[in-house]
């Protein structure tokens, strides 16, 4: 497939539709909307929902509603992971041919007292006959992985140190960590705006635009939002819904910019 012109500034919001936006995807979504704004850029929406169990019917168009509540209002067409399941293919396939990517056998339970895939059937499937699911050799790759995060400043990580991440699943699958760098690199995103529970992915997401030829966008992450106990804000641990009657979406709206070091007018 043919990679889209890079425009000065492309960012992109990419929820998983899994439930509603909560303060903290609100403040994800904000700020990648108002980075992608303050630099004149274009700012995306993807819908990532390659893991139809996980994501109830009818979810995605509730985040989209909520975010023109919010006046986050998105350039061009929004992109929808299910239906980008050839373009993965191909890049599954490319991995392949570089020796990059391995079936693997291997059951969670089987390696459940190591801290990560342990490698077992990098030379040859465990369990021939089995169902398998695809890998990529963390360690065969670039490494380490160096960026500049436009927040947290210069990075340096193994990605061989994370393990051998799943790029698709056992059932058919696809899994984030190759969907999303497919998507960034066809839809021209110059900038990564999210939360910093994904700096962790980055460094297998940097090794795979280097194995499939594709540009590096910039990142920044931001800090989370935490609940009084310090746990992060995610729907597992139901975080409530933002609210949708214009005064909420205000003060949701003015919290929201407080939580990004903004100094929003209080009137
Ligand atoms: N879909 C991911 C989420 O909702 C975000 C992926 C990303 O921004 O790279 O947590």
């Amino acid at each position: 497939m043919l990679m889209p012109s890079f425009t000065a500034y492309r960012g992109r919001f990419a929820p998983t539709p899994s439930g509603p936006l909560h303060m903290g995807s609100l403040v994800a979504a904000l700020g990648s909307y108002l980075d992608a704004r303050a630099a004149q850029g274009e700012w995306l929406v993807r819908i990532e929902n390659i893991d139809p169990p996980r994501c109830p019917l009818g979810a995605a168009d509730t985040i989209l509603h909520q975010l023109e509540a919010f006046g986050l209002h998105w350039d061009g067409n929004i992109s929808w992971q299910h239906q980008q399941g050839e373009a993965y293919a191909q890049a599954l396939e490319k991995l392949k041919a570089q020796g990059l990517a391995y079936p693997c056998s291997c059951s969670r339970k089987q390696w459940r007292d190591h801290a990560i895939y342990p490698g077992w059937c990098r030379n040859g499937v465990q369990a021939p006959g089995q169902p398998v699911a695809w890998r990529l050799r963390s360690d065969l790759g670039q490494r380490p992985v160096n960026w500049q995060d436009r927040l947290f400043g210069s990075q340096t990580h193994d990605p061989a140190e994370y393990g051998d991440v799943v790029l698709q699943r056992k059932d058919g699958l696809w899994a984030y960590q190759l969907a999303v760098v497919v998507d960034d690199a066809h839809q021209g995103i110059t900038d990564v705006v999210r939360g910093i529970d994904l700096l962790d992915n980055t460094p297998w997401q940097r090794q795979l635009q280097v194995a499939l030829g594709y540009p590096q966008p910039r990142y920044l992450h931001l800090p989370l939002v935490v609940t009084q106990e310090g746990q992060k804000l995610s729907k597992q641990n139901l975080a409530p819904a933002l609210a949708d009657n214009t005064h909420a979406i205000r003060q949701q709206l003015f919290k929201a910019l407080q939580l990004l070091d903004q100094s929003p007018p209080s009137s």
